[in-house]
C-alpha cells in the first residue's frame, strides 16, 4: 500500500465510509441537506437525505451525515420533500397566437411563433418544476432555435424534446405540413429528423397509408411517431406501430359497437363537438374497447391523455374550473382565447353534455392505467386556458381524481415518462450520474398529489432557482434574458434569472 493510498483510507474513515466510494469527491459543488428524498420509481422514500451536485449532475446522494467537501456551497433545505424534475410531455412550448390571414378569398389558419410567448412559457413551466418537456409539434425553425438558446443559456426553460411540423391533410401555417402521399411524408420526415427533432406526429387526418408511411420512415430515422388519431382507430394506429398516442379522444366509429355506431359522424367531423360524442356512444364494457386497451398494452403504446385542455373546454362557460392559473398565462394568450377557444359558440347544452360523458374519461383514463398503458402528464400547452406548469400540476391531480395512486402518478410525471422518451439514464431519478433536475416541496405529494403545487425551488441541471421568484417576474425579463448577450448588471438586478 503506497503511501497516498493510505492517506486516503485514513481520511476516509475519518469521515465515514459512505462518502469512500470509487466515486471521487468534487473539489466544488452543492451540497443539499435537511430534506425528504422520494423516488417514485421504487416508491422509496429516504428521510434526513443528502445530495451533492456538481457540474450539473447528481454526484451522490445518501442519508445522515452528510460527506465534508471542499468549496462546497451547502444548502438547508428546511425538511422539504425532494422529487426529479417533472416533465410534461404534451407541452408546444413554441407555439403562440392564432390568427387567420386571407390568401385572396380564401381563410389560412396561422400559428405564431412569439419569442416573448416562448421564453415567458419556458420560465412558467420551470417556476412549477418542469425541467423537460416534449413537445409534439410546432414549426421545426422555432423548435431547433428553442434547443439552441436553452443550450446556449439564452432562455431559461426546461430541456426539449420535440417533433416538427404536424403532419395532416390540413393547414394551418406554422403547425402542420400538409402531406399527401408516402413520399411527401418520407421527405418530411427526413428533414425533421435533420434539423434535430425527436418526434413525429402524425394528426387525424392522415390515411391508414399515410400513418403507415410516417410510423415507418420514423423509425427509420431512429424517432418516435405519436398519433392524434381520428380516421383510424387507436387499436389501429397501435397495430401500425405508433409509440405514442395524444388527447382522451379515440373517436373512431371502429371502436364503438356496431348499434353505436349508426349515425356517428364525429370522426369525420372535425369539431369541437366531437371531443365528447363519441365519448356518448362507447360502452366502456365492450369488446372493441377492451381490444383497444390490450393491444395499447401489448405494443407498449404510450397515452398522454391531456385531461386538462378537456376539462378547460367542457368547463369552458364556468370561470372558476377555466380560469384557474390564468394568472400564469400570458396576457397576449389570454386576449387571443376570447374568440379562439374549443368551446366558441358552445350552448349550454353542449357544456352539459361533455360535463356529462367526464366520468366515463376518468374510467378510461383508470383501466388504461390498470392495464398496464403507460401514461404521462402532458396538457397540450399553448391551447386555450392551458396554464404553463401549473396546469401540469392539475393534469397529476386529474389524474389522482381518475383513481390513479399518486405514486404512480408521480412515475408518469417522472421516471416513466423519461423512460418512455429513451431519456431513463440521464433524468427521472435522483441517482449518481443523474442530470441535476430538482423540484423541492414543501409538503409530500406522495401523501397527497396536491402537494405537487408547494413548489419551493427548482434545480435544473444543478442551477438553483427560488421558485416564487421565477413565477413573480416580469414578463419582460424572460425576452430580455433572450435578448441580451451579455449580461449586464442592470438588467440581471431586474430580472435575476441567474441562482
Ligand atoms: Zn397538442
Amino acid at each position: 500500500m503506497t503511501y497516498n493510498a493510505l492517506q486516503v483510507l485514513t481520511a476516509c474513515a475519518l469521515i465515514f465510509l459512505t462518502a469512500c466510494a470509487s466515486t471521487p469527491m468534487p473539489r466544488e459543488g452543492d451540497l443539499y441537506i435537511n430534506f425528504t428524498l422520494l423516488d417514485p420509481k421504487t416508491e422509496a422514500r429516504t428521510t434526513d437525505a443528502w445530495m451533492l451536485v456538481a457540474d450539473g449532475e447528481i454526484v451522490r446522494t445518501g442519508h445522515g451525515r452528510p460527506p465534508r467537501v471542499e468549496s462546497t456551497r451547502m444548502h438547508d433545505m428546511g425538511g422539504a420533500f425532494a422529487l426529479p424534475g417533472f416533465i410534461d410531455t404534451h407541452a408546444h412550448v413554441t407555439l403562440g397566437r392564432i390568427a387567420v390571414r386571407h390568401e385572396g378569398d380564401t381563410p389560412v389558419i396561422v400559428s405564431i411563433s412569439e419569442a416573448e410567448i416562448t421564453a415567458h412559457n419556458a420560465r412558467l413551466l420551470l417556476a412549477h418544476g418542469v425541467t423537460t418537456i416534449r413537445n409534439p409539434g410546432g414549426s421545426t425553425e422555432m423548435n431547433r432555435a428553442y434547443n439552441d438558446a436553452v443550450r446556449d443559456g439564452a432562455l431559461l426553460g426546461p430541456e426539449q424534446l420535440a417533433a416538427g411540423e404536424i403532419l395532416d391533410t390540413s393547414r394551418i401555417d406554422g403547425l402542420t405540413l400538409v402531406v399527401a402521399t408516402p413520399a411527401e411524408i418520407e421527405a418530411a420526415v427526413a428533414n425533421q429528423a435533420a434539423a434535430g427533432m425527436n418526434y413525429i406526429k402524425l394528426y387525424q387526418g392522415l390515411s391508414e397509408d399515410l400513418i403507415r408511411a410516417g410510423v415507418e420512415s420514423a423509425h427509420r430515422h431512429g424517432l418516435r411517431a405519436i398519433t392524434h388519431n381520428g380516421a383510424i382507430s387507436w387499436t389501429r394506429a397501435a397495430e401500425l406501430g405508433v409509440d405514442g398516442i395524444v388527447h382522451a379522444m379515440p373517436n373512431s366509429a371502429d371502436t364503438l359497437t356496431e348499434a353505436a355506431r349508426e349515425g356517428y359522424r364525429g370522426a369525420e367531423v372535425v369539431s369541437s363537438h366531437a371531443f365528447y360524442t363519441w365519448w356518448e356512444r362507447v360502452d366502456l364494457d365492450s369488446p372493441q374497447v377492451r381490444e383497444l386497451i390490450d393491444t395499447l398494452a401489448a405494443r407498449h403504446v404510450t397515452v398522454d391523455l391531456t385531461l386538462v385542455v378537456f376539462q378547460k373546454t367542457f368547463w369552458g362557460d364556468d370561470e372558476a374550473v377555466r380560469d384557474d392559473g390564468i394568472e400564469f398565462t400570458h396576457p397576449a394568450m389570454r386576449e387571443n382565447w376570447r374568440t379562439f377557444r374549443f368551446d366558441a359558440g358552445w350552448t349550454p347544452e353542449q357544456h352539459a353534455r361533455a360535463r356529462a360523458i367526464w366520468p366515463k374519461i376518468q374510467r378510461f383514463a383508470r383501466m388504461l392505467h390498470e392495464a398496464g398503458v403507460q401514461l404521462t402528464i402532458g396538457t397540450d400547452l399553448a391551447n386555450p386556458f392551458v396554464a404553463p406548469g401549473y396546469d401540469t400540476l392539475t393534469e397529476m391531480e386529474l389524474h389522482r381524481d381518475a383513481g390513479i395512486p399518486a405514486w404512480a402518478v408521480l412515475r408518469a410525471a417522472t421516471s416513466d415518462a423519461a423512460e418512455t422518451m429513451g431519456l431513463e439514464r440521464r433524468i427521472g431519478r435522483l441517482a449518481r450520474g443523474m442530470e441535476a433536475d430538482v423540484v423541492f416541496l414543501s409538503a409530500d405529494p406522495s401523501q397527497d398529489i396536491a402537494n405537487v403545487r408547494s413548489t419551493r425551488a427548482v434545480l435544473l441541471n444543478g442551477a438553483r432557482y427560488d421558485a416564487a421568484s421565477l413565477r413573480a417576474m416580469p414578463i419582460a425579463c424572460s425576452s430580455e434574458r433572450a435578448s441580451r448577450s451579455d449580461a449586464s448588471s442592470s438588467s440581471r438586478a431586474k430580472c435575476p434569472l441567474t441562482p
